[in-house]
């Protein structure tokens, strides 16, 4: 018989460092790293090109019916493609990150994510982050993280994030929004953002990269996965 796949599903808040610390977890360990974020831009992304009004809930569930979201993997990679083209490049912005956490609140946009990301979880050993994997998508992935930091210190990685970029910003502004955010994706009815019972609990705020990064692959050594699957030095 076919050996079951091996899954660690991290959820947490914007900004906790998920989709960096997933990217070099996944690659230490050799798995496939979905962002399913990544998905809900990409949807996002089609309902500002439609003009479609994202506090309109009928309207974002009809349209979600013509967002044809699929994944691929360039060089380990993810690329999203909305209906065949590659979006990637165009979902990073604060536009496109606001309308995601507004429109991911419907549940026709939830079903819509749904059997994809199964399907990503069944056909292969993944390391999945979002908001809901541990809790609602993925309820038997065999290492579960919630990833969480202060919203001061998600607020200033993000600030220096933006500088570095050379774009203009102000810290409570962050600040504000990623607490905006965090409420709209914990106060949902459909799937909030909430730690699974069976999740370990990583505060990243005192912590380096390597620690976080550290504390994961213990995590999933301790749950089976064999230590051997650890690369060294990447
Ligand atoms: O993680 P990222 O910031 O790319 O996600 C964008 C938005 O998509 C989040 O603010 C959240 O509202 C939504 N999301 C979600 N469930 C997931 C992943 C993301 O609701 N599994």
């Amino acid at each position: 018989m076919q050996k079951k796949a091996f899954n660690i599903a991290i959820d947490g808040p914007a900004g906790a460092g998920k989709s960096t610390i997933a990217k070099m977890v996944a690659k230490k360990l050799g798995f496939i790293y979905v962002d399913t974020g990544a998905m809900y831009r990409a949807i996002a992304l089609y309902m500002l090109r439609q003009g479609v009004d994202r506090t309109d809930e009928a309207a974002v569930s009809e349209a979600v019916k013509g967002a044809k979201i699929t994944i691929r993997y360039q060089d380990g990679a993810q690329q999203v493609l909305l209906n065949g083209e590659d979006v990637s490049g165009l979902i990073r912005t604060e536009e496109v990150g606001n309308t995601a956490s507004a429109t991911s609140v419907y549940p026709a946009v939830r079903a819509h994510l749904l059997a994809l990301q199964r399907e990503l979880a069944a056909s292969a050993d993944v390391l999945m982050d979002g908001r809901d994997i541990g809790t609602c998508i993925l309820p038997d992935a065999d290492a579960k993280i919630f990833l969480t930091a202060s919203a001061r210190v998600r607020a200033m990685r993000r600030y220096k994030e933006l500088l570095e970029k050379g774009e203009a910003c102000n810290l409570e502004e962050i600040e504000q929004d990623i607490m905006e955010r965090d409420a709209r994706d914990m106060n949902r009815e459909i799937a909030p953002l909430k730690q699974a019972a069976d999740a370990l609990l990583v505060d990243s705020s005192e912590m380096t990269i390597e620690q976080v990064v550290q504390a994961i692959i213990d995590a999933a050594v301790s749950k089976g996965l064999p230590a051997g699957r650890v690369q060294e030095g990447c």
